[in-house]
């Protein structure tokens, strides 16, 4: 380990350099004008490389850089949140310019629309704005249920927030609306603060989708291969309307290895950010992918349109044919139809006092030259007795998950809350020790859960992991099931005659 500060800091920056020049973010003709900055921004006299044999990971690398900035004071706190707006800014240094990077997006695209999308996503790992290591830490299994094999995440690859960074989030409540939210596109390059990220190294793709301008990015915390962010040019709301279904399809015509989805457009059914158009794709078999048809059926007038609903705990219609257009307009006459439905017995009513309340998680696919569409029904209806959503998982199931169900889980791939990690090991350890579940609290919440598990099934220091693995996935399905407006085939079938029937006036 070279000794510490001047060649410390000689030694990391050499380490830093060498890893640019390696992933190709610059070129041998950067180096020096590339150090200048890297001078500037450590406030050094100059700088002496160091020979570099065995270059320790990027995120050691910046760990080490953020320690030296620590030590200088130009990071005033040692905490996450302050180290990662420090590490963006080292990697904005090395980070290409948009220009070139879209340059060189077109130009592996000309190549075919995977080699572009390989290669961006990579991109994105190298410049850090995807931070590998942290993703390898959410913990992923399946569970086998009678719908198929669904997907668990536990999601911990965002740190913990340091109180102390909280408490400066809140000190320094700024009034600035800009970049006005996470979305925006004015987040590219943008420094960051102490209540928003930093994106010197985010790179954004435009594209053009039904006329309007868009853009692509990655997400940043990847729930699943090559998880992809497509938004608007413009910071408007989410909304699903007819022009959604043209939209994702020209965006799966650019890029039909990709799948693409859109959140909801209301909230408790929709996504965690209603303020900004979006949409998320990637390259992902999902379990609802590989779900079966229940019932099939056809719509007067939209011959050559397969549709089927689907064997899952939502309810789900797909449509599926090579005719893009008559496929896009039998989806918005589900829609208009859906907006406007009305069934006592399933607690569906599509407006109150409060607004519209009926509406579609829709999810596209080209798959060779059929075009598919997933339509996912949703209602945000509230109840007094069900403040929460009475098409949202169940207050006995909030103790695994409260939170909305969005597209990635309507889809069958679980993103459950960080606490768990921690609840579920002493939950463990407790019934292995045979303690009261009710004694502590990090176990209280799941008591009844697990002693009704324990009622059941018989569970050693062999089993326990897999046992309470597949219980949680068995809580995942329930709460889909919980999300499903329709009770069962019948009440479904009826909005499909709804849906069938010629139109009146
Ligand atoms: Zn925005």
């Amino acid at each position: 380990m070279p000794p510490q500060n001047t060649k410390m800091i000689n030694y990391y920056l050499s380490c830093l350099i060498d890893y640019a020049l390696e992933k190709k973010l610059i070129a041998e003709c950067d180096e020096v004008y590339i150090i200048n900055q890297l001078i500037d921004l450590f406030e050094l006299d100059g700088y002496v490389p160091e020979k570099v044999s065995c270059r320790p990971e990027i995120h050691e690398i910046l760990e080490k850089l953020c320690d030296y900035a620590c030590e200088k004071g130009m990071i005033s706190e040692d905490t996450v949140t302050r180290r990662d707006l420090f590490d963006t800014r080292v990697m904005g240094i090395i980070t290409p310019r948009p220009y070139d990077v879209i340059w060189q997006f077109d130009r592996c695209y000309a190549n075919s629309p995977r080699v572009a999308t390989d290669w961006f996503y990579d991109f994105c790992c190298d410049v850090n704005y995807i931070r590998k290591e942290r993703i390898a830490k959410d913990k992923r299994w399946i569970t086998n249920t009678e719908y198929g094999a669904l997907d668990i995440t536990v999601n911990l690859s965002k740190p913990e927030k340091d109180p102390k960074d909280i408490a400066a989030a809140a000190a320094t409540l700024s009034k600035s609306k800009y970049p006005a939210c996470l979305l925006c596109v004015e987040n590219e390059g943008f420094s960051g603060n102490m209540r928003h990220p930093a994106r010197q190294n985010l790179r954004l793709i435009p594209l053009e989708l039904a006329g309007e301008k868009w853009m692509m990015q990655y997400s940043p915390y990847s729930y699943y291969p090559e998880h992809c962010i497509v938004l608007s040019k413009e910071h408007k709301p989410m909304v699903i309307d007819n022009g959604v279904f043209d939209r994702m399809f020209d965006f799966t015509e650019r890029f039909p290895h990709y799948f693409v989805g859109s959140n909801a457009d209301l909230p408790i059914v929709g996504g965690s950010i209603l303020s900004h158009e979006h949409f998320q794709g990637g390259r992902y078999v999902f379990p609802m992918d590989r779900a079966e048809a229940e019932y099939e059926f056809t719509v007067p007038r939209f011959s050559g349109v397969t549709c089927s609903v689907l064997k899952w705990p939502m309810s789900v219609i797909r449509l599926q044919s090579s005719d893009r257009a008559r496929i896009t307009s039998l989806a918005c006459r589900i829609l208009e139809k859906w907006r406007e439905y009305c069934d006592e017995s399933d607690n569906i009513y599509a407006k109150d006092e409060n607004g519209l309340h009926n509406t579609i998680t829709p999810i596209a696919h080209l798959d060779g030259n059929i075009y598919r569409l997933d339509l996912v029904l949703r209602n945000n209806q509230t109840s007094a007795d069900r403040p929460m959503g009475i098409h949202h998982p169940r207050p006995e199931y909030h103790h695994i998950k409260k939170e909305n169900i969005g597209l990635i889980e309507v889809m069958g791939l679980a993103v459950l809350p960080a606490r768990l990690e921690k609840e579920m090991a002493r939950l463990k350890e407790m019934i292995l020790q045979g303690k009261d579940l009710r004694s502590d609290a990090l176990t209280i919440s799941h008591a009844p859960w697990a002693e009704e598990i324990l009622s059941r099934t018989s569970v050693d220091d062999g089993n326990i992991d897999s046992v309470i693995n597949r219980e949680i996935g068995h809580v995942f399905k329930n709460v889909l099931a919980d999300c499903s407006v329709f009770s069962d085939l019948d009440s479904f079938k009826r909005f499909i005659s709804y849906v069938s029937a010629p139109k009146t006036k």
